[in-house]
């Protein structure tokens, strides 16, 4: 791509449930992101770095389920996933199920740049983090006691999952997309993924396709929402074949109904087309995200 245009960011912090009691720690967290960032990616900042920063700041927030702040698995403890892509050359790198590390979504990058791989998982992926002089942390440092009252209570509820997925709770998942001065777009994506969920479980979050997806030449998505679902749809993918032929709200939307039709699945999705417009849809009935209008206003939404 050739010439310098105006960068474009949007990021979210999840979708789902989110109390109405938390709405403005969410509102506030992902306006913090994209003020903190947004002003590097117009000095020239590339589009991969932007959304690194953005997450990062993200998964420092206690608000959100990712970095500190995550949910806790069935044994009461925490396990991060994450993945990072870069529009231009389709590279992206993932990891899953790594413990004691607040920026999951740096160990993913390191895995992008600095490995012949994609996707480390669980013990390989701590080695390599302490081979990158990743720092580690005490499990308790990524702790709330928000996360652990909330294990407490439903650690031995037999209904837990058979009810509407995790009604009443936020998932909390964040993302970042971004077009660089020179329209390249890049995505990150990081999580503690779903309540109680079993040890090992990944969800959609690390899987290149489902959880986010970036190629220059059609645009670049992160999702949120029921993992288990995304994953049968590829749903990030899915939204960014849907930009070659639709506006990017109508995309969106299609996205987000294949979600719901072929999966029954719940979720929501932000994104950025090839010509730098932004798409975002939700079915669940909240999802946290905020962009700047081309003026520099920011607007922070937590329903569409
Ligand atoms: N998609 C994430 C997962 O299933 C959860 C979320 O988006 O909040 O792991």
């Amino acid at each position: 791509m050739s010439g310098i245009s105006q960068p474009r960011l949007i990021v979210h912090g999840g979708a789902w449930n989110i109390p109405d009691e938390l709405d403005t720690d969410h509102l506030n967290g992902v306006r913090r992101a994209v003020e903190q960032v947004y002003p590097a990616l117009e000095k020239g900042m590339p589009a991969l770095d932007a959304v690194e920063k953005a997450v990062n700041i993200l998964e420092e927030d206690p608000t959100f389920d990712a970095g500190r702040g995550a949910f806790l698995n069935e044994r009461g403890e925490i396990e991060l996933d994450a993945m990072v892509m870069d529009g231009a050359t389709l590279n992206f790198g993932a990891v899953a199920a790594v413990q004691n590390i607040l920026h999951p979504v740096s160990l993913a990058r390191r895995v992008m740049e600095k490995t012949e791989h994609h996707f480390l998982v669980g013990s390989g992926a701590q080695l390599f983090a302490r081979r990158m002089n990743i720092p580690e942390l005490g499990p308790e440092e990524l702790l709330t006691e928000r996360e652990l009252s909330f294990y407490r209570k439903i650690k031995n509820d037999p209904t837990f999952y058979t009810r509407k997925p995790f009604e009443a709770h936020p998932m909390d998942t964040v993302g970042a997309v971004a077009m660089d001065i020179h329209g390249n777009l890049a995505v990150a994506t990081s999580t503690g993924g779903t309540p109680r969920k079993l040890s090992g479980r990944v969800g959609d979050t690390p899987v290149v396709g489902a959880g986010a997806y970036a190629d220059n030449h059609s645009g670049a998505v992160s999702a949120t929402g029921w993992g288990e679902s995304i994953l049968r749809v590829l749903l990030s993918k899915t939204a960014c074949d849907l930009f070659l032929a639709h506006s990017p709200g109508e995309a969106a939307r299609k996205a987000i109904q294949i979600l719901q039709q072929k999966a029954r699945g719940l979720g929501g999705i932000i994104g950025i087309n090839r010509s730098g417009e932004y798409a975002f849809a939700h079915n669940t009935r909240k999802m946290a995200f905020a962009y700047p209008r081309l003026s520099g206003q920011i607007i922070a939404q937590i329903k569409v």
